[in-house]
C-alpha cells in the first residue's frame, strides 16, 4: 500500500455484510493497518477475546469514561454501549494507519473532529434476504438479537449519505480490491498534499 500520512479509515454496515472479514482481511494484507479496539459493555461471545476483539467493560465504567469526556464518539447499539477512546486513537495513529469498525452514530461523531485525515466507507448488501441467512449462519447472537439486527437494517441504510463511499458487497473479492483501490487512493492523495505543503 502507498507509504506517506497516516490514515483513518471508517468502515461501516448493516450486521451481516461482511464487515469484520472485509477489516480482517486488510490488516492481514498490509502490516501498516491496525483496528481500532473499541470499548463496549455487550458480553464477549465465545470466540472473543478482551484486549483484541474489544474491551470489556462494566456501565458504570464506561458512563464513568463518558463523563470524563474519554471518548472520540461513543454510541448505545442494541442496548449497549461501543465507543473509541481518544487516547488509543491518538497513541496508534503516531505509528499506524486505522480501521474503524463502527456505526453511523459514530461516523457522524468522529466527523466533527476536522482535523483527523479520514475516509469514510459504507458496506451495504445487494440482497436484504440473504442477510438474515447470513446472521443466522454466523450463529454468533441468539434469534432474539439476530431479529433486532436485521430489523436495524432500515434505519441503518438510511445513513448512506455520511459517508464517501458506498460499496455493494455481491462478491467479497471484488468488494475488497474495492476498498482498497480507495484507500490507496486517499493514502496516496493525502501523501503528495503534504508534500507540497511542506
Ligand atoms: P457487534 O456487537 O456485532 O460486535 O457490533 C455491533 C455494532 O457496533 C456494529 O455495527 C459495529 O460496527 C458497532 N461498533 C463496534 N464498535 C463501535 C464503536 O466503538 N463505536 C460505535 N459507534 N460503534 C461500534
Amino acid at each position: 500500500m502507498h507509504g506517506g500520512e497516516n490514515v483513518m479509515v471508517i468502515l461501516s454496515s448493516p450486521s451481516g455484510v461482511g464487515k469484520t472479514t472485509i477489516t480482517k482481511k486488510l490488516q492481514q494484507k498490509y502490516q501498516s493497518f491496525k483496528i481500532s479496539v473499541s470499548h463496549t459493555t455487550r458480553s464477549p461471545r465465545s470466540n472473543e477475546v478482551d484486549g483484541v476483539d474489544y474491551n470489556f467493560v462494566s456501565i458504570k465504567k464506561f458512563e464513568e469514561l463518558i463523563k470524563e469526556k474519554k471518548f472520540y464518539e461513543y454510541a448505545k447499539i442494541f442496548e449497549n454501549y461501543y465507543g473509541t477512546l481518544k487516547k488509543n486513537v491518538d497513541e496508534s495513529i503516531k505509528k499506524n494507519d486505522l480501521l474503524f469498525d463502527i456505526d453511523w452514530q459514530g461516523t457522524k461523531q468522529l466527523s466533527n473532529f476536522k482535523n483527523l485525515r479520514m475516509i469514510k466507507i459504507y458496506l451495504i448488501t445487494s440482497n436484504k434476504n440473504d442477510l438474515k441467512n447470513r446472521l443466522i449462519k454466523r450463529n454468533q447472537n441468539s434469534l432474539e438479537e439476530i431479529e433486532k439486527r436485521f430489523n436495524a437494517f432500515d434505519e441503518d441504510i438510511k445513513h448512506w449519505n455520511d459517508y464517501d463511499y458506498i460499496i455493494i458487497n455481491e462478491n467479497l473479492d471484488i468488494c475488497f480490491k474495492q476498498i482498497e483501490s480507495i484507500i490507496n487512493n486517499f493514502k496516496r492523495k493525502i501523501s503528495n498534499f503534504s508534500q507540497i505543503i511542506q
